[in-house]
């Protein structure tokens, strides 16, 4: 690999990006998938590469600040220019800038935002000099004419063309150079009379066209993601009980530096784990006064914020808690309502059981409470 990537001729990476995203009903480059913009996801695996020596985020005007922040994060060699009214303009913009030592140039849609290695390898690999991924067709084609089914179409010979699309600099240029729109750069390749060299490509690097495709991208990503969380309290006399954010009265309260919600914290802990942020102790540390005494709903409120920024939502959740007494039974539906209040979700997937420790241990001794939960996030 280290030695293919030297002998490789210096390589770009235009990410293009500056559609109206009609069929989409927004600009898709800045729509937020699991927390980043389209574009970062489409740009990314060519960071990850470490073969691409200069990236251009090719987006709208409008986008321009903030695809300029996007580059700084994802590193030196990024950078984003404004683009056109059409595709093939936008693309002039991306190569007007590259660097003079750049030989080969990839171009990508700012909607395909699942490249995996393997292809975008195949495709780097390849000594064509015009490189393009392809599916085949498997479905019958027809013509439909009026509204009405004509002609079967001879699907012999005819594929599905995908992006990243690799060429080398000098015919990337002259395709270009007369100014001429085309659905893609393999087109205007092919009217310069250059040989396309075909590779396979893959179904998971779909681009994204309409809102059904954010589902597609997300049961290709895994779907669902899954959280726990854990914590204990000391009981105390002199002290509040407070559980799933609903005082009850107890001879015995717990002890910390907020309300000492343990069923709270352990499911902000699951939320936090699920999204893959830190955990409470990191957000709300013990040693800022601010959070003192504090309710935790409220930081529930504060975690989901946290998680609805990066386009998730919970899709349910699930509590143990274990306490020796009182009896949470009759407050369970109080419980309950207050934590979908806070998730924005119906109170029936939330899930509350409590149980005692049969006077086993400390929680049996009626020294402590302990809590468990688990919580499973979606896009939103
Ligand atoms: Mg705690």
């Amino acid at each position: 690999m280290e030695a293919a990537s030297r002998r490789s001729p210096e390589t770009a990476a235009l990410i293009v990006g500056a559609g109206s995203g009609t069929r989409f009903g927004q600009a898709k480059a800045f729509y937020i998938w699991r927390g980043e913009p389209l574009i970062y996801w489409a740009a990314r695996p060519f960071v990850r590469s470490g073969r691409v020596a200069q990236i251009v985020l090719v987006v709208r005007e409008d986008d321009l600040t903030a695809a300029e922040e996007l580059a700084r994060r994802l590193g030196p060699g990024t950078m984003a220019v404004a683009g056109a009214a059409s595709r093939s303009g936008s693309v002039r913009c991306g190569l007007s800038v590259l660097r003079p030592s750049i030989a080969r140039v990839l171009v990508h849609d700012a909607a395909r935002p699942n490249l995996s290695q393997e292809l975008l390898g195949r495709i780097l690999d390849h000594p064509g000099e015009a490189v393009v991924p392809y599916l085949e067709l498997h479905d019958a084609l027809h013509r439909r004419e009026a509204g009405s089914t004509a002609a079967p179409v001879d699907r012999a010979g005819l594929v599905r063309v995908q992006t990243p699309q690799m060429f080398e600099r000098r015919l990337i240029e002259r395709a270009h150079a007369a100014g001429q729109d085309a659905a893609d750069d393999a087109a205007l390749a092919e009217s310069l009379g250059v040989e396309i060299a075909f590779v396979r490509g893959e179904e998971e690097n779909l681009k994204v066209t309409t809102r059904d495709d954010i589902g597609r991208l997300d049961r290709q990503w895994g779907g669902m993601l899954v959280g726990h969380g854990y914590d204990v309290h000391r009981l105390a006399e002199g002290r509040r009980l407070v559980v799933c954010g609903v005082e009850i009265p107890a001879q015995r309260g717990a002890l910390g530096h907020s309300d000492a919600d343990a069923a709270a914290h352990a499911l902000m802990d699951a939320i936090l784990g699920a999204a893959g942020l830190p955990d409470i102790g990191h957000l709300f540390p013990p040693s800022d006064p601010r959070y003192l005494d504090a309710d935790s709903i409220v930081l529930l409120g504060e975690v989901m914020r946290r998680v609805w920024e990066l386009g998730l939502r919970v899709s349910n959740a699930d509590i143990t808690v274990v306490l020796e007494q009182p009896r949470i039974g009759p407050h369970r539906d109080a419980m309950r309502q207050r934590l979908a209040g806070a998730l924005k979700i119906d109170p029936e997937r939330v899930g509350l059981k409590a149980t005692t420790a049969e006077g086993l241990g400390p929680v049996g001794a009626g020294e402590a409470i302990q809590a468990w939960a688990v919580a499973t996030l979606r896009s939103a």
